[in-house]
């Protein structure tokens, strides 16, 4: 099932997106709901950012091939750091290069949605807290990352988190074909049976410091080819089995 967040005539609602139409729900998918029976196009909604997180916990360096890129080494457990609600946006929305930036990178990313409340989650229950999946974009001001020691700034600037089109809820991650592109070319191509560590792997060892809560969002890391965007760029995050999210930018003058 895909669920979705939707704008429509000033109203917000979340509903079941079934082929090119949504139904409108009568709650959000973290509480018991209904189908309403409103049933809309697509094309006559805007879809919005699929849920709102208290927190996106973001996992750096858990593809082998971008470990390699980065010159650095596999790490021997999780390494997540935070980025704050307020850098959530949608689908179309335009992530905005921070005052000073000069290099913007995509980081094209499968992102778990948090159903219900998760603390201290074992491994082999963590599917258990997990509602489904969505596409992210961990976007990335590399000049600030590479000054500064912790990444508040560099990684979560206002717009740094796209997320959407919308919450994929029957999806096996293991291996997922994950593409992003700029302007339509390809940028990273990987999948995410090279993840070095796995989505329920990382919900229970973030859930063993943090307590999750429905909406939370855990980015799982980005495989091989990052890259900058520039001004006036569309950035685009295809995941198998969920769909596309795809982003503008406003950017440094040239990526
Ligand atoms: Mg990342």
């Amino acid at each position: 099932m895909k669920l979705a967040r939707f704008k429509r005539a000033g109203r917000i609602s979340y509903g079941i997106v079934e082929g090119q139409s949504v139904e409108e729900i009568s709650s959000t998918p973290f509480l018991p709901y209904e189908r309403t029976g409103e049933v809309y196009a697509l094309e006559d909604v805007r879809l919005l950012s699929p849920c709102m997180p208290s927190k996106v916990a973001a996992v750096a360096l858990n593809y082998s091939d971008h470990v390699k890129e980065m010159g650095k080494q596999v790490p021997v457990h999780p390494v997540f750091f935070f980025k704050p609600s307020t850098a959530v946006v949608g689908p179309l929305d335009t992530v905005i290069a921070p005052p000073g930036c000069e290099r913007l990178d995509y980081e094209g990313e499968l992102s778990v949605v948090i159903g219900s409340v998760a603390r201290s989650v074992d491994p082999a229950r963590a599917k258990d807290v997990i509602l489904g999946y969505t596409c992210g974009i961990d976007a990335t001001a590399r000049d600030f990352q590479a000054e500064d020691l912790q990444w508040g700034r560099a990684k979560g600037f206002d717009t740094s988190a796209p997320l959407g089109p919308w919450i994929e809820t029957e999806l096996d991650p293991v291996d997922l074909a994950l593409t992003t592109r700029v302007n339509g070319s390809v940028k990273q191509k990987g999948r995410t049976s090279s993840m070095v560590f796995s989505a329920p792997v990382l919900v229970a060892f973030v859930s063993r410091y943090v307590t999750l809560l429905p909406g939370d969002v855990i980015m799982t890391g980005t495989p091989a080819g990052i890259g900058p965007m520039g001004d006036g760029d569309r950035c685009t995050v295809e995941i198998e089995g969920i769909g596309v999210l795809e982003v503008g930018v406003r950017g440094p003058a040239e990526a």
